[in-house]
Formats: structure tokens, C-alpha cells, sequence
């Protein structure tokens, strides 16, 4: 079975600036270029789990998420990381009701084990909010990582305030 570092996008992958759909809004947080590296190296394949109600609250459409997100997937490949696969959820329950993917669900995180033959109590998710650190713990995921500069209660495994200070030493995995 595959082990996985689960990615946030939006405030893990870049900057979240709010419901960011161009190429010219997406600015990569320093440091993910050489994550992504380093648990490639490690033998985890590099899933990307994100929400985009902005999808549900019709601010882009889903054809736009897909030209940002093949974008994206290029940028990493010119620096030899391969994203496997991006899940995201369109949904938002005011607008398309409630859903099972829309993070703190588990959704896409089961999905994405389904799919892609992952064990999820070997992989690591890396998100920005607590609703990551939630969809993590409810799908069974031991390493769940609060990427923040900002000093708040969390149920997360560990706080980090840099990309590049996570190495496997720090993971019970
Ligand atoms: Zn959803």
C-alpha cells in the first residue's frame, strides 16, 4: 500500500488570498517545493485534498479549477515532484446543501485511499485550519501537521510555522 502526504492547498500549497482561481493570484508558499521533494524521496506519493465552495458560490467555475490545478501540477513537475492526484469538493451547505467531501468531513480522504491504495494510518496531512486537522483525525490519519505562524488550540499532532522544519524524525508514522 502507498504511504501519502495529504496537501491543503489553499495556505499550505500557496497563499490563501480567498477563493484564488488564476494562474496570476497563485503564489507558492516558501518551502513546498522542497517538501514535496523530500517525502517523494521518502516514498510517499503527494495527494492534494482541498475545498472550493467558491465553486458552489459560483465566484469561478469548475473548468476554471482545472486549468489552475493542471498549472499548478506542471509547476511542480519543471521541479521533478509528481502530484499524484487532486480531490476537491465544489460544495458549500448553503448553496448545494451538505456533502460528504467538504473538509472536516473525511470524504476525499477515504476516497483517495479507495482509489489510490493508500494507507491512511502511515500517511501525514498537512493543512491550515482546524477543519484539516478534523477530516485527518476522522479518517484515521495519525500525523495531522497545522501549518501556522498564528499561537491557536488545536487537536493537531504538531504545529509548524515553516514548511521546511517537517522531516520524518518529528512523525509517528
Ligand atoms: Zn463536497
Amino acid at each position: 500500500m502507498n504511504r501519502a502526504l495529504f496537501l491543503d492547498r489553499d495556505g499550505v500549497i500557496n497563499i490563501d488570498k480567498g477563493h484564488v482561481h488564476k494562474v496570476e493570484d497563485f503564489e507558492f508558499c516558501n518551502g513546498i517545493f522542497d517538501l514535496c521533494r523530500y517525502f517523494a524521496e521518502e516514498n510517499f506519493v503527494i495527494v492534494v485534498i482541498t475545498n472550493q465552495a467558491g465553486i458552489a458560490k459560483n465566484f469561478y467555475k469548475t473548468s476554471d479549477f482545472y486549468k489552475l490545478d493542471k498549472w499548478m501540477v506542471e509547476q511542480f513537475e519543471e521541479y521533478g515532484v509528481d502530484i499524484l492526484r487532486t480531490y476537491f469538493c465544489p460544495h458549500h451547505p448553503d448553496f448545494t446543501g451538505k456533502c460528504k467531501c467538504r473538509k472536516p468531513n473525511p470524504g476525499m480522504l477515504l476516497n483517495a485511499s479507495k482509489d489510490l491504495n493508500i494507507d491512511l494510518s502511515r500517511s501525514i496531512f498537512i493543512g491550515n485550519k482546524e477543519s484539516d486537522i478534523e477530516a485527518g483525525i476522522r479518517a484515521g490519519i495519525p500525523s495531522n501537521i497545522l501549518f501556522t505562524s498564528q499561537d491557536v488550540e488545536t487537536k493537531a499532532t504538531m504545529v509548524l510555522s515553516h514548511l521546511n522544519e517537517l522531516k520524518m524524525e518529528l512523525l509517528k508514522l
